[in-house]
């Protein structure tokens, strides 16, 4: 599978552009609708460290002009915070329905581990709980011809990255890896710590590594023409909707490996609009073989959870041996006050440094520390949203709830 993905043929983060943004940008904004209460501005600043927002001094006080996105991160956070609907991620609605609709496309789905926990925030689901099962009834019911789980894919970037730790820390390697798997997380590294962008590992997103497996090893199952295979990818993120586009993310020459990516608020307007009956849905299974998936590819979606992932799995490869089902608790635990988790994990011959962040903010502050000397590890998890995914920015807006 591996060979196919095309992880090892150019390092994944390569792709992650730090210039100006073109059309493929994935953040709306509708100043009529803007009251400048400068919600998204702190929110950008304070809980992520970026200032991608142009203020115009009014007088009395400053209101937002534009984005500037030359250093924006595409978390989305600034959506999520925002209490207007000024601001909303690039509508891809239509364009999946187009290949819902048309007989000559095979659409497959794949669904983030992140979104099964808030896929039914705004849906009625007449009190029955809405499990994963649910939920992959739910998007059968738009149309899809297959609906596969990113955790199948999630479990081999943990394959890949443990993998990579693994030869990082025998070659001796000077300074930590930083996992890759956030696309927020990447960019915000390749634009403002570009030294230590260098050590992210070269491995692709769950998100990236499906699309190229549907449309190389699931083609080949299926006898088809990639080309006629549309992937749809329904994630808690807006940055994926960028990360999708990049120049690369295309296995097969046939064009992109994912063809849309839609944020869980776009999933609920499409269930609305199809008039899904969600109360009336019994659970149903992913579609196989890439609907299988463990538990370490579940836990991606909060902070954390590669990391553990990784840690599990490179365990697994040293030794042969599953690690003590304990031996996570420290790891899960809370940390020192620092803005970012820090523990030491044991492998056979040596104790690991690890640290685990959330925010752009604490990883902004995880990053000057490490460049200047005053933090250490071997391995460092960052995702770009607070709490990880599950805080994505494309998940859905509750008013007075918010984990920034
Ligand atoms: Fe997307 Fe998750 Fe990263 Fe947020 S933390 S930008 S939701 S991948």
């Amino acid at each position: 599978l591996t060979d196919r993905m095309g992880v090892h043929e150019v390092p994944y983060t390569t792709f992650f552009e730090t210039k100006p943004i073109d059309a493929r940008f994935p953040l709306v904004r509708e100043p009529e609708k803007c009251v400048n209460c400068l919600r998204c501005v702190s929110t950008c600043q304070k809980v992520q460290a970026l200032g991608v927002w142009d203020l115009v001094d009014s007088g009395s006080r400053a209101h937002v002009d534009a984005v500037a996105p030359d250093d924006c991160a595409f978390c989305g956070q600034c959506i999520a915070n925002c209490p207007t609907g000024a601001l909303h991620e690039r509508d891809d609605t239509e364009r999946v329905f187009d290949a819902i609709f048309d007989p000559d496309t095979i659409t497959i789905a794949q669904v983030a581990p992140a979104v099964r926990s808030s896929w039914a925030e705004l849906l009625d689901l007449g009190g029955k709980p809405p499990t994963p099962g649910r939920m992959v009834a739910a998007i059968r019911r738009l149309g899809f011809d297959y609906v596969f789980d990113t955790d199948f894919a999630a479990d081999v970037t943990i394959m890949e990255e443990a993998s990579e730790l693994i030869e990082h820390l025998k070659e001796g390697a000077e300074g930590p890896m930083f996992t890759s798997c956030c696309p927020g997380w990447v960019r915000f590294a390749k634009t403002r710590y570009p030294e230590l962008a260098k050590k992210l590992s070269t491995t692709k997103s769950p998100q990236q590594i499906f699309g190229a497996l549907a449309k190389t090893y699931y083609a080949e199952i299926l006898g088809v023409d990639p080309a006629k295979i549309f992937v749809v990818s329904y994630m808690p993120c807006v940055a994926k909707k960028m990360e999708a586009a990049y120049p690369g993310m295309d296995s097969t020459g046939t064009g992109p490996d994912v063809d849309a990516v839609l944020s869980v608020r776009e999933l609920t307007r499409q269930l609305r609009q199809r008039f899904v009956n969600v109360d009336l849905l019994e659970e149903e299974d992913f579609d196989r073989p890439l609907g299988v998936a463990t538990g370490a590819g579940h836990i991606f979606g909060v902070t954390g959870g590669v990391m553990e992932a990784a840690l599990r799995t490179a365990y697994n490869f040293v030794t042969g041996e599953n690690p003590d089902a304990d031996a996570f608790h420290e790891i899960r635990s809370e940390g020192p006050e620092r803005g970012w988790r820090e523990k030491g994990f044991q492998l056979p011959d040596r104790t690991l440094r690890i640290a685990v962040a959330s925010g752009l903010a604490n990883a902004d502050a995880l990053c000057r520390a490490i460049e200047r000397g005053e933090a250490s590890y071997d391995f460092v998890e960052v995702m770009a949203c607070p709490g990880g995914c599950v805080g994505g920015g494309g998940q859905p807006i509750i008013e007075g709830f918010n984990l920034s």
